[in-house]
């Protein structure tokens, strides 16, 4: 049995209230370990240990910091199997995708940011008899907390702008998914970084979470989660003037028009559909095809879905793997039996499915394609975050901008055309904070990474992170 413990000053150590909660395995819907349930006072010990790391971070030379950072992200590489392993089993994502997605994304976001700090720079504005500079300061204990779907990959993705950044950092990583962020612990002192620069804190949303939001000294939250947790944690830290990034749900139009590169269109669309079990943010869940290609598409896509091996997660040739808890998948269940009596009519999947032996306890779906359902009905409009798509015909570009901006959400949209007065104009009236076009989850990390309306505020990745960890001050020098 694994017992995970909060990394706190450089050391492992288990919850001052003594509680655990339990761990288990999406795969085989077993317990395998525990994990922290701490509270206030394990992220008070924290925060302080933060904020006595903090001035000797801040002003460690730019180049020291960057080996440390660089250190990290070999030795994230060095572990790569160790964690891939890790992140399958909390999460039930497939051993590939660990593998190849999560894991080295997870490396690259330090060794992206290692080098970032070397060159972040700020402004000079100059004018007659003055010139004005621009500092861009560390804020002090930064806290960042993410979600399941990505576990090492987006709780590194706040983790590393913020240490480069020059800031101390108490995180919080999801507690269905907290194995990866406890190996990190270990892959950081071995690097070099010294004690209380990051502090890791395992438990629940409103008792860890919360405490790392109201924490006085807590300057900024950077967060990735559901729209119902963001709106909570902008209540709490609205009134005391935090900085926040809030990364939330997303409800993502895929445009489909007659004129695109077909084969490359419906390879992407299925990735897009289905990938880590639906569970990306980024996946489209309302795909929208014009209609002389329609039906086309919908015998194609369902026979690609239908040909998807769902298997164990920690075999190589299974191509979706476990979704990630109990509550989750009788969630998304709920979901198809809402679409069946709001009208939905289902092509494929549409039910649990039951995997022998060992895996009979896990939490399998078949990959689902629903058609027949009205912009407005819930299925199209609430967040379902599993392997459930709907598809649906249009006629216009005017019609395909209003499906697709119909919704409460702003994530990511995806739109598949080779006219290129159409890809600029749907680009510019897209409510959404991406636009792929004939891609998708094609990431540079230089970009601005966020959404719109629903799917939060604040953007992430390249400049625009460290900028959100940095405290902006201007100095005016007269003659
Ligand atoms: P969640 O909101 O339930 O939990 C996310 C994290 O927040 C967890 O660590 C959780 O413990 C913590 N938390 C929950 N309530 C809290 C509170 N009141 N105060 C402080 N912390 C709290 O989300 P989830 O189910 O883990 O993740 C799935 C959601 O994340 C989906 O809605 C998905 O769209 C979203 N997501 C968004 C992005 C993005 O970049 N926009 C990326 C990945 C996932």
């Amino acid at each position: 049995m694994l017992t995970i413990q909060n990394y706190i000053n450089g050391q492992f150590t288990p919850p001052l209230g003594g509680k655990y909660i339990d761990n288990i395995a999406p795969a085989t819907g077993e317990v395998y370990g525990k994990i922290p349930d701490s509270g206030p006072e394990d992220v008070e010990t924290a925060v302080q240990a933060a904020a006595a790391a903090f001035p000797a971070w801040a002003a460690m030379p730019l180049e020291q910091r960057h080996d440390i950072l660089r250190g990290i992200s070999d030795g994230i590489l060095t572990n790569l199997d160790r964690l891939a392993e890790a992140e399958s089993m909390d999460s039930g994502k497939t051993i590939t995708t660990a593998r190849t997605v999560d894991i080295p994304r997870a490396a690259l976001n330090f060794k992206f940011f290692a080098t970032a700090l070397l060159h972040f720079a700020s402004e000079s504005h100059a004018m007659p008899g003055a010139l004005s500079y621009t500092l861009r300061q560390p804020i002090g204990v930064v806290g960042g907390i993410s979600p399941w779907n990505l576990p090492l990959y987006l709780f590194t993705w706040k983790i590393a702008p913020a240490l480069a950044a020059g800031n101390c950092v108490v995180g919080k990583p999801s507690e269905v998914t907290p194995y990866s962020a406890y190996l990190l612990g270990e892959i950081c002192t071995a690097a070099g970084l010294p004690p209380g620069v990051l502090n890791i804190v395992h438990g629940l949303g409103p008792s860890a979470g919360e405490a790392i939001v109201r924490h006085p000294l807590v300057k900024a939250v950077s967060f990735t989660g559901s729209t119902r947790a963001g709106a909570e944690i902008a209540r709490i830290a609205a009134p005391m003037f935090k900085k926040l990034s809030l990364e939330l749900g997303g409800k993502n139009p895929n445009l489909i028009f007659a004129d695109c590169d077909y084969e490359k269109m419906l390879q992407t669309t299925v990735a897009s559909s289905f990938n880590n079990q639906g569970q990306i943010c980024l996946c489209g869940s309302r795909i929208y095809v014009e209609r002389p290609l329609y039906e086309r598409f919908k015998t194609d896509f369902v026979a690609q879905v239908q040909a998807m091996r769902v298997g164990d997660p920690a075999d190589p040739g299974s191509r979706l793997g476990a979704v990630v808890s109990k509550l989750h998948f009788d969630k998304v269940l709920s979901y198809i039996e809402l679409a069946k009596q709001e009208g939905g009519r289902i092509l494929c999947g549409g039910h649990a499915l039951q995997l022998p032996g060992r895996l009979a306890g896990g939490y399998y779906l078949a990959p689902t394609v629903i058609e027949g359902l009205s912009l407005d009905c819930r299925t199209n409009q609430e967040e379902i975050f599993g392997p459930v798509v709907t598809i649906q015909p249009f006629d216009t570009d005017d019609e395909a901008l209003a499906l697709a901006n119909g919704s409460p959400y702003g994530l990511s949209a995806t739109v598949w055309t080779n006219n290129l007065r159409r890809t600029q104009r749907l680009s510019a009236e897209l409510q959404a904070g991406i636009v792929w076009v004939n891609c998708w989850l094609l990431r540079d990390l230089r970009t601005p990474f966020g959404g719109v309306k629903q799917s939060g505020v604040g953007r992430e990745g390249g400049w625009e992170a460290m900028r959100f960890f940095t405290e902006v001050k201007n100095v005016t020098l007269g003659e």
